[in-house]
């Protein structure tokens, strides 16, 4: 099997599609080496393999720790041959070159996150080591050598190979895939690595993350910045969701706000397990509401704050049918009862053609996002000066929420419903954060004020100031209120909130759960005040 000879190792963990492509590389008139597991695949399927051991003259040793780990596979895969000299070491050596390599590696991830927890040494067994090794060597000399990592690409790969017309930005392309899949890979290890640390149990996890471009952006934030949205490629995040694997079936190219209000509303309305609708603006949800009845829990998150509504982003947990998207098309601006409303995007887990349809007639511009939900707590990094910010995911659920009753009042299970609601919107509020909520809808929001009095006068404001509406609503804060006197509580009270939920922490949390003070809906002593706990 000297030069001249076409010559393709196949290595794979993952051996889907196999026999497709060890036939077609058969008849295109490759010779096909494999180690142990992918050899006898092949020979099922009706391909001739040459076994690694027979060329490398070794068996596979130490429980397959070292298969192809060897001059006779690792020379004909490096060489160069546009060196002479490189040639004739292979030639003297009687070692073959390498066109074509497909490998893909041990399933390490899945095996370390797999229900059955696995032992600290199984985890090191699956490391792979040759795996990687013959990637990188491929995908260095991807001149001359194809690199295959993916099942996915097996038609193209076959296709440029039937062509015989060379095109080095397919090989290149090839090669910057190879590294992304080991630098995915490495990543997975070192995370588990970390874990396994004293440190890993205390902290959020290390990252080393691969990144893939997605798409380039128009401008940033602003005309004048250079932006591009990066996928992370990292195997715990790929196949989870979230808005970076949305399908976009209509409308304008996403710009980089757009994706950050996305993201928020997608967020936002994957928190709700009945029908919701979530309206953001400005990366703020502006309006919330869930009811059973899908339609109507979008005219009231349209009502909540109209104004902001308009230009927004509207979000929903439920398929998009026919009715609701005629809704969204049609309905029309509670300001002046005219207009109709527009929207920058929609986005929803799912689309019946019809609704789709109404959908793209709204309007050309109008982005349709498709959007999984994420299953997976992701790291939320925020980049400072010269390092990086790293916390788990905030993965608060419905589940999760237990409050402790502080006040004297203990709430009714209709507060106590509100307060989980507000506290599951106001999680989605850019700080200084209120939210009042009543009814399974948000009434009204304040966020991003230097202090938590002035976003909760906003969020008043929205709900309606005296009116009766806001009346025995909940109000959630991000934070605790630092005063109680003449402050937030005291306002809020005055008000006529019925449940206050708020995290606590603060020196004076004692005067805030004890303020005394007469309220407009006399009656009950005093709003409650419950501690997220
Ligand atoms: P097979 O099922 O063919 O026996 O093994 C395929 C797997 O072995 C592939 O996932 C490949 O990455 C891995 N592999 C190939 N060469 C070596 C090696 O020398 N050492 C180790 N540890 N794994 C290898």
């Amino acid at each position: 099997f000297s030069s001249g000879h076409k010559q393709a190792l196949i290595s794979l963990s993952d051996k889907r599609e196999l026999a497709f492509l060890g036939n077609e590389l058969q008849r295109l008139g490759y010779s096909i080496i494999s180690t142990g597991g992918t050899a006898s695949s092949l020979e099922e399927s009706g391909v001739s393999v040459t076994k690694v051991e027979d060329i490398t003259h070794f068996p596979e040793m130490l429980d397959g720790r070292v298969k192809t780990l060897h001059p006779s596979i690792h020379g004909g895969i490096l060489v160069r041959r546009d060196h002479h000299h490189h040639m004739e070491a292979l030639n003297r050596h009687g070692i073959g070159t390498f066109d074509v390599v497909v490998v893909n590696l041990y399933p390490f991830y899945e095996k370390v996150t797999s229900s059955d927890k696995i032992a600290f040494e199984d985890g090191i067994e699956n490391i792979d080591i040759g795996g990687p090794t013959l990637i990188r060597a491929a995908a260095k000399n991807h001149k001359d050598v194809l690199v295959v990592v993916d099942h996915e690409d097996y038609p193209a790969v076959l296709e440029f190979l039937r062509r015989e017309q060379d095109d080095q930005e397919f090989r290149r392309k090839l090669a910057w895939k190879a590294f992304q899949h080991v630098a995915s890979y490495d990543s997975a290890v070192s995370e588990w690595l970390w874990k396994q640390t004293e440190n890993g149990e205390k902290l959020p996890p290390s990252f080393t993350v691969p990144l893939s471009l997605k798409s380039t952006l128009r401008y940033g934030e602003n005309p004048h910045q250079k932006a591009a949205f990066y996928e992370d490629n990292s195997i715990s995040v790929v196949n989870s969701g979230g808005i970076a694997t949305a399908i976009q079936h209509h409308g304008k190219e996403m710009s980089y706000n757009n994706y950050l209000d996305a993201d928020a509303a997608w967020n936002c309305v994957s928190e709700f397990k009945s029908p919701t609708c979530v309206i953001v603006k400005h990366t703020n949800p502006c309006g919330v509401a869930s009811r059973q009845d899908i339609l109507e829990a979008y005219r009231l998150a349209v009502k909540a704050d109209p104004i902001s509504a308009f230009g927004g982003i509207v979000a929903f947990n439920t398929t998009v049918d026919e009715d609701l998207a005629k809704e969204i098309r049609e309905f029309r601006s509670p300001t002046d009862g005219a207009t109709r409303m527009f929207y920058e995007i929609v986005v929803a887990p799912k689309y019946t053609e019809k609704g789709l349809g109404i959908l793209r007639g709204k309007s050309k511009t109008l982005r349709i996002l498709e959007a999984k939900k994420s299953d997976k707590g992701m790291l939320s990094l925020r980049q400072v000066g010269g390092g990086w910010l790293a916390q788990d995911s905030d993965g608060l659920t419905p589940e999760d929420i237990k409050f402790n009753v502080m006040s004297k009042r203990v709430p009714q299970e209709s507060e106590l419903h509100d307060a989980e609601f507000a506290w599951l919107c106001v999680k989605h509020v850019k700080s200084n954060a209120i939210v009042i909520a009543k009814n399974n809808c948000m009434l009204g929001m304040g966020s991003g004020q230097p202090n938590r009095l002035e976003s909760l006068r906003i969020a008043f404001r929205k709900a309606g100031g005296e009116e009766e509406e806001a009346k025995g609503a909940a109000l959630a804060s991000d934070a605790f209120f630092p005063f109680a006197w003449k402050d937030a509580v005291e306002e809020a009270c005055e008000k006529g909130i019925g449940v206050i939920a708020e995290p606590g922490g603060s020196i004076r949390d004692g005067d805030a759960v004890e303020f005394p003070f007469s309220s407009p809906m006399s009656g009950t002593e005093r709003g409650c005040n419950i501690r997220n706990g």
